[in-house]
């Protein structure tokens, strides 16, 4: 973990889902060191660190949870995805059903119920992806995160009259359990569109997140941030710059070079 400011979330208590994950284990850590409760849930419970069983998906879920919980509740995290690699004209009704479940209503049931105990200042961070912004091809997974780049819009607008925050930080590719369970070409064709040349750390993730939920951001709301090593800015034409570079024998730029 990179060093960073250990006491700027003290007295913040935060919900994190998914966070038995890759990325939501990396963001809980995050947020204890800087001082932050964590209540850390996640379909799969785990005793180190503690992360209580609990279906994001489960309206009721959500609605008990927040009325045992008394106490304020300053920033939300809505990280538990799954993805679904089919194609347009391979999806089924239950991938699209099963993605929208997991990566729109449950950050939208977990707004819901936990935004009437936040205060002015709060912070709620939805995990989009760069699938969110692209042609990618998993349809089911790319138009659920389409769909909560919206919901995170509608939620910004709604609750900036109460004072609270809502953004969505977009991840390219991460090292995580989810990302491992995809081809290999899958990881190498990823960073070949990268502009920094390899994949992202869970951590660096985290940090975005960090500092979305402090109050280092406190007038950015309704923002989209990604996190993917130049992945999206190019647009879509690194391979054709890297394909010229080749084609020419252009050399690449190197520090001896400039
Ligand atoms: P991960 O390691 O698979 O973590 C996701 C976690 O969410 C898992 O522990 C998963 O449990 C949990 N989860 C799934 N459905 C749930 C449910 N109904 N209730 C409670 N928990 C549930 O994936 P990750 O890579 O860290 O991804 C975290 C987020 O980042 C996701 O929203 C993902 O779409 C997004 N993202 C990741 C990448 C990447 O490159 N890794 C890129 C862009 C966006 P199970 O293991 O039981 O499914």
């Amino acid at each position: 973990m990179t060093a960073h400011n250990s006491e700027r979330l003290t007295g913040k208590t935060i919900v994190v889902t998914g966070a038995a994950g890759g990325i939501g284990a990396a963001i809980v850590g995050r947020l204890e060191h800087a001082g932050a409760e964590v209540i850390a849930l996640d379909r799969t419970s785990t005793a180190v660190p503690p992360v209580r069983g609990f279906d994001v998906t489960d309206a009721q879920q959500w609605r008990t949870l927040a009325d045992r919980h008394a106490r304020t509740i300053h920033g939300l995290v809505n990280c538990a995805g799954i993805t679904r690699r089919a194609r347009l004209h391979e999806v089924t009704a239950a991938d699209m059903t099963d993605a929208y479940a997991v990566n729109v209503l449950a950050p939208l049931l977990a707004i819901q119920a936990l935004s009437p105990l936040m205060p002015a200042g709060a912070s709620i961070v939805n995990i989009g992806s760069i699938a969110a912004l692209t042609a990618h091809y998993p349809v089911a997974y790319t138009t659920s995160k389409w769909a909560v780049r919206g919901l995170t819009h509608t939620a910004a607008l709604a609750l900036g009259e109460r004072g609270i925050r809502v953004n969505i930080v977009h991840p390219g590719f991460i090292d995580t359990p989810m990302t491992a369970s995809a081809p290999d070409a899958f990881r190498s064709a990823s960073i070949g569109e990268t502009a920094l040349g390899r994949a992202g750390s869970t951590d660096e993730v985290a940090g975005t997140v960090e500092f979305l939920l402090c109050d280092d951001a406190a007038y950015i709301t309704g923002s989209e941030i990604t996190v993917d090593g130049g992945a999206t800015s190019h647009g879509g034409v690194k391979s054709i710059s890297d394909a010229l570079r080749a084609a020419t024998n252009t050399p690449s730029i190197t520090k001896e070079s400039v």
